[in-house]
């Protein structure tokens, strides 16, 4: 295995599709210690906070060790006997579409590529869709309307090269920090111009020159309007032009289009389009704020329009951008694994690509038409049309919309495999078999980042138990069926040859993914093989796609599409007059399977909220730190409001990773309606509508313990910190007895209880001594619980006196909610140093106390915390009662 011993191993890190490079050196315990690879051209060095913490996720607890078959351990072979055979019969008796894969933007290439394989040449079904789905789909059939194929036409140093980034829909100083830090680094260098086009005031607003704020869903109605003030301004590109189709409808459907709908000034507008028209090299970066819509399609064309209508595409600073947000999104695209692909940017509709590709796989049966995409997959699971459904390395029962009915439907489908790194997960707990996979630092293979660069992940920890790589169990479970010649790879590097051979077939078509240059590798020459941007062919190198002006439709021209603005599918109504956001936050991935095992990241927001402007509160009673409820058709969510100005009156903004292992009441896409991009099949994410209103429950609680605890409140969430676990709490019964509730919520029947309560004011603090340490402590009082948390956070396993008082000693620091993951400094130290140690600027704080010198993504809270505005940090519960 490479990297054993001392030595570091280049890989890469495994959460957001900026793709940065680590270097990761194992401690012989076990364990790992991480830092930026200063190699690798996508970080050169630079890590983020999630990034730095990835060797605290690489502990043995929560992991799946063997196979389970119906909640038993079993043995491999019991376990893919039974999957072989279940896939097999359903396709004998139902036919190949009465089967489906889904997989994750986390597979590597050749775990994607051998899944596609299996399924579409081999079951027969084109029923195998992804994540991804819920991340860029919209993106991709924006590219492949405009350019005939899903390329994404520039580099990451566009964006050094750019005078002027425009960010639409991507909080990317959160969400792709190590990007955003390049962006700035550029803008401290040469003056780039930053512009933020986005709803909601973000964490990346605060460093923009401007922050257009438009309405919900109106991304289109302000590009089309841009696209007519290039046409009146004299900016369009005549020469280029030559070779696009489709100008003049464009252009008759953004003259109709009115830009009112964004609720912009006309000032605004005007100094955008000003800006845009008179910068020469101008990038345009989306990510989910575009992708995740109804007309998400058609966002990402109005986009694309104006760079293609100016000529600005392709060239160096200059062209779209699309931000991936998982780590092989592109991996997964590039291999075709989606319900609408083929192979290496084949399509699954065109006879000579089919007959190509079935021929290279000596394939005995080929899908002609599209599968089922996400939606309809879980649909089909639900109304027995899907007979087996094998689900790899994700979580539809959180994260896909309507999650209880997609919950219902895998329970009720005849058959679901579910591989995983652990049981312990939503989707996990529903399966009838569980595979046990190797985690990231256990795994060898490729994945593409944003900028189509490929890099090698290489396996640096020996997989626990009977884990196994995906590639491997997809192969064996192939070869099961009885298909053993097509599937006998013994290595990852054999499936990638075989995947840069077939993208030479791609190659041969005139199509972009082409990386047949690789297809003789050796073994070697994988492992060893540095990051590389493709296509990698004879006749090209990396590099940009599309200043030549030569396109992929089959005329060689590049089509700009008529468009039109769109409002998101439901429109809000006196019942539900709230429309929901939802997206990421800093220090978390996804479904926190992993994040969460690493107690710094749960120390910037450890409890699902939900933003709410201050109006809105007002209206509904709402004070900080009370909980509210949020209803949509299709569910309920509980969570702690954040009154902030950061959302638009009417709008809410909600984060998505929290699950029922971690927050049940907060899992928001119970809420979310199925509704999706007709072109895309992507579901709409940002626009649910909802009602809300203040949840009252009879008390709240805080909770802090050495160990896990079992809480049994209507409302919870719990999170991780360096002591042990931290707790929030509020049930709707009365707590007549808190001694008993603590006993049930701590297990630690022979803990001696320290309680202090006041029955006329319904407060309770009880502290569980054992051994004369603190191993857990319990607040609960009628209204939110005012303690300090982070100090709280940090007593079990110590033996400090005073614990029922909540707070520090005068003379005991309390440093606060932490804003600084990676060096873990927290609000109140900063504030101490800037009132005490007279510190004037973020430099100086990162200076005085590291914060901020990292990833950066905290240095906007800094600037906040200088200028005494609030943060983007919890709820304000630590106040006094
Ligand atoms: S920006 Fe952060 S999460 Fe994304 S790849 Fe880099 S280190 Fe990982």
């Amino acid at each position: 295995m490479a990297g054993a011993g001392c030595k570091e191993t280049h890989s890469t890190c495994p959460y957001c599709g900026t793709g940065c490079g680590v270097l990761l050196r194992p401690d012989g315990m076990g364990g790992l210690t991480v830092r930026g690879d200063p190699d690798h051209p996508a970080n050169r060095g630079r890590l983020c906070s999630k990034g730095l913490a990835l060797g605290e996720t690489v502990v043995p607890e929560g992991r799946l060790l063997a196979p389970r078959v119906n909640g038993q351990d079993t043995d491999w072979d019991s376990a893919l006997d039974l999957v072989a055979a279940k896939f097999r019969q359903a396709v004998e008796k139902h036919g190949p579409d009465s089967v489906g894969f889904y997989l994750s933007g986390q597979m590597l290439t050749e775990d994607y590529y051998v899944a596609n394989k299996l399924m579409k040449g081999f079951l027969g079904s084109a029923n195998i869709d992804t994540n991804s789905r819920l991340c860029m789909a919209s993106t991709v059939a924006g590219h492949k309307r405009a350019f005939g194929s899903d390329t994404v036409p520039g580099t990451y140093d566009d964006l050094e090269e750019a005078d002027l980034i425009v960010l639409v829909g991507s909080n990317l100083a959160w969400c792709h920090p190590v990007l955003h830090q390049r962006i700035l680094a550029a803008r401290e260098a040469r003056g780039t111009k930053l512009v933020v086009i986005d709803p909601r005031r973000t964490a990346s607003c605060d460093q923009a020159d401007m922050h257009l704020n438009l309405r919900a869903g109106s991304d289109v109605a302000l590009f089309n309007r841009l696209l007519v003030a290039l046409h009146e301004g004299g900016a369009l590109d005549a020469g280029y032009l030559r070779n696009v189709n489709g100008l003049d409808e464009a252009l008759d459907a953004a003259i109709a289009d009115d830009a009112s709908v964004t609720g912009l000034s006309e000032a605004e507008i005007a100094g955008f389009c000003n800006l845009w028209m008179r910068t020469e090299k101008v990038v345009t970066i989306f990510s989910q704020g575009v992708n995740q819509s109804t007309s998400g399609t058609d966002k990402v064309n109005a986009i694309l329009n104006c760079h293609l209508a100016a000529g600005r595409i392709g060239k160096p600073g200059s062209g779209p951008f699309s931000v991936t947000g998982q780590p092989n999104a592109m991996g997964g695209r590039e291999v075709g694994g989606l319900a609408n692909m083929l192979a290496c940017h084949m399509d699954l509709e065109n006879e000579n690509h089919r007959a190509a590709v079935q021929e290279f796989w000596g394939a005995p049966a080929m899908p002609d038409r599209a599968g089922l995409k996400a939606v309809d997959l879980f649909r089909a699971a639900g109304d027995g049309r899907l007979k087996a459904l094998w689900i790899i390395h994700t979580n539809p029962a959180v994260t896909m919309p309507e999650a209880d009915a997609v919950s219902a439907a895998i329970k009720a489908c005849d058959f679901t495999v579910v591989s995983d790194i652990t049981a312990a997960t939503d989707t996990a707990r529903l399966a009838d078999v569980l595979l046990p996979a190797a985690a990231w630092a256990e795994k060898d293979g490729t994945v593409t980042n944003s900028d189509r660069t490929i890099s090698r992940q290489r396996a640096v920890l020996p997989p626990p138990g009977q884990a196994r790589a995906d590639w491997d169990i997809l192969a064996d479970a192939g070869r099961r069926i009885g298909w053993g010649a097509a599937f006998g790879y013994q290595t990852p590097a054999e499936i990638f040859r075989e995947h840069a051979a077939l993208s030479g077939l791609a190659g041969s078509f005139g199509l972009d993914f082409d990386i047949s240059g690789l297809a003789a590798i050796s073994g070697e020459d994988y492992d060893d093989l540095l990051p590389q941007r493709w296509p990698v062919n004879r006749s090209r190198q990396g590099g940009r796609f599309f200043a030549d002006g030569q396109f992929f439709h089959p005329d060689g021209k590049a089509r700009m599409l008529p468009v039109r603005c769109c409002p998101p599918a439901a429109a809000q109504s006196r019942r539900y007059p709230f429309r929901l956001n939802s997206g990421r936050i800093r220090d978390q991935w996804h479904t926190m399977t992993r994040t969460a095992l690493a107690p710094r990241l749960s120390g910037h927001l450890a409890e699902p909220f939900a933003d709410i402007h201050p109006q809105d509160a007002r209206a509904l009673g709402v004070k900080p730190a009370d909980l509210l409820r949020l209803s949509s058709p299709h569910g309920q969510a509980i969570l702690r409001a954040r009154i902030t100005a950061d959302v638009q009156p009417g709008d809410l903004f909600v984060p998505i990773h929290w699950t029922g292992e971690t927050a049940p009441a907060a899992r928001i896409d119970r809420l979310v309606a199925a509704a999706v991009d007709p072109v895309s099949g992507q579901p709409e994410s940002k626009a649910t509508v909802v009602a809300a209103e203040r949840w009252q429950p009879a008390w709240y609680g805080f909770a802090v313990s050495r160990l896990p605890m079992t809480p049994l409140a209507d409302y919870w969430a719990m999170a991780r910190t360096k002591a042990g676990y931290r707790a929030e709490l509020a049930g709707l019964a009365s707590l007549a007895e808190p001694e008993a509730a603590a006993r049930d919520l701590f297990a630690l029947p022979e803990a001696e209880v320290q309680m202090m309560t006041d029955r006329c004011k319904g407060i309770a603090r009880l502290a569980l001594i054992q051994d004369g340490k603190v191993m857990a402590a319990l607040f609960t009082a009628p209204e939110p619980v005012a303690v300090s948390r982070d100090y709280l956070a940090g007593l079990p396993g110590t033996g400090a006196a005073g614990v029922l008082t909540g707070r520090p000693a005068a003379d005991q620091p309390d440093p606060g909610p932490v804003v600084c993951a990676c060096f873990s400094v927290g609000a109140n130290t900063i504030l101490h140093a800037i009132e005490y140690g007279g510190l004037m600027s973020v430099a100086d704080i990162g200076a005085a106390l590291q914060a901020g010198t990292n990833c950066g993504s905290c240095r906007p809270d800094i600037a906040d915390l200088l200028a005494r505005r609030p943060i983007r940090q919890a709820a304000e519960q630590d106040g006094s009662e």
